[in-house]
């Protein structure tokens, strides 16, 4: 219903958008209590050599399952959580969780003992852009992991393209000392926003995550011929600046062999596990050394 209020000011009554907002207003208003109430938890999902198979690692996601709503994605709550600040604690307490479940699936894992597998699992956490400019990130993250007993290089940060686009250095400085001191570094999203490729070389990091849209290019057997260049270009690209290459969003077997064959080292999609509880990877890994 529209309705005019004099001159040429019109109103349009939406209500899904009223509802969209009421909805808003009440996980906003939820949001501060929720992590003192327990109320967040963390699905993992694996990352997967694409060479052997075999499960590198995990990338942590954060979940919130609220008491009226259910369990909500980060979509819905972490744009309200960078809104009110309290995305740094819920950070915060994400990479805590992540390092210690990281602890846990490394010593289940044996290293020398049953040396199950080739390398020990490592951990993603993804930074929201609220937390680089935060000043507690490096000193958090070295008492997190100290705390933890895990060594850095057992850690990735992802931070997609679009927070590093046209930073300055006071932005990269936090992570110039975690890459340092033996921090991974991933460039998540990577191809979403037209950042300068040659920009790459000044910034610290080590790991390109290649965009889900690059992956869904990839869904015919063989694939477009011009899709097929561009991904060949980045990894080309990549490898030669000494960065290691994740594809996210792999749903096929066709797609997992097409991004092989062009290079790509890790991977991770449905096709290999949905995201899920920590158990789940203790399964995989078994799968993974036996099979
Ligand atoms: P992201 O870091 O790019 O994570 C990958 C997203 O793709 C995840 O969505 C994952 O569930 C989804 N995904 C994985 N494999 C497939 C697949 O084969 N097909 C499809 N269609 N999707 C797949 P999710 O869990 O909803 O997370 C969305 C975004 O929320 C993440 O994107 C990340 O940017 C953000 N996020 C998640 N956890 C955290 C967190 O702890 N802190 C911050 N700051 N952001 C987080
Ligand atoms: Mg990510
Ligand atoms: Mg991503
Ligand atoms: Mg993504």
């Amino acid at each position: 219903r529209a309705k005019s209020a004099g001159g040429n000011r019109f109103e349009v009554a939406d209500p899904e958008a009223d509802a969209r907002a009421i909805t808003r207003h009440g996980l906003t208003t939820a949001l501060p209590t929720a992590l003192e109430n327990g109320e967040f938890f963390i699905e993992y999902q694996p990352l997967v050599h694409l060479g052997d198979g075999s499960v590198r690692g995990a990338e942590a996601l954060v979940r919130w399952l609220h008491p009226q709503h259910g369990v909500l994605g980060p979509d819905r709550f972490i744009p309200l959580a960078e809104h009110t600040g309290l995305i740094v604690p819920l950070g915060r307490w994400v990479l805590e969780q992540s390092v210690r479940q990281a602890k846990e699936w490394r010593e289940r894992n044996g290293g020398n003992g049953a040396g199950r597998a080739a390398d020990p699992l490592r951990i993603n956490v993804n930074l929201s852009p609220c937390q680089l400019t935060h000043p507690g990130l490096v000193q958090d993250t070295v008492e997190i992991l100290e705390r933890a007993g895990v060594a850095p290089d057992a850690l990735c940060l992802e931070v997609t393209e679009s927070a590093l686009i046209g930073a300055d250095d006071d932005l990269l400085k936090p992570l110039r000392r975690l890459a340092e001191m033996g921090v991974d570094i991933a460039l998540d999203d990577f191809g979403t926003g037209y950042s300068n490729l040659a920009n790459l070389r000044r910034l610290p990091v080590s790991v390109l995550k290649l965009d889900r849209s690059f992956t869904q290019g990839m869904q015919q057997f063989p694939a477009d011929p011009v899709d097929l260049k561009i991904v060949e270009g980045i990894v080309s690209l990549a490898h030669s600046l000494k960065l290691t290459v994740t594809v996210e969003g792999v749903e096929t077997g066709a797609q997992a062999e097409q991004l092989r064959l062009l290079g790509c080292d890790t991977a991770q999609g449905w096709y290999y596990a949905r995201p899920g509880p920590p158990e789940r990877l203790h399964e995989l890994t078994l799968v993974d050394a036996t099979g």
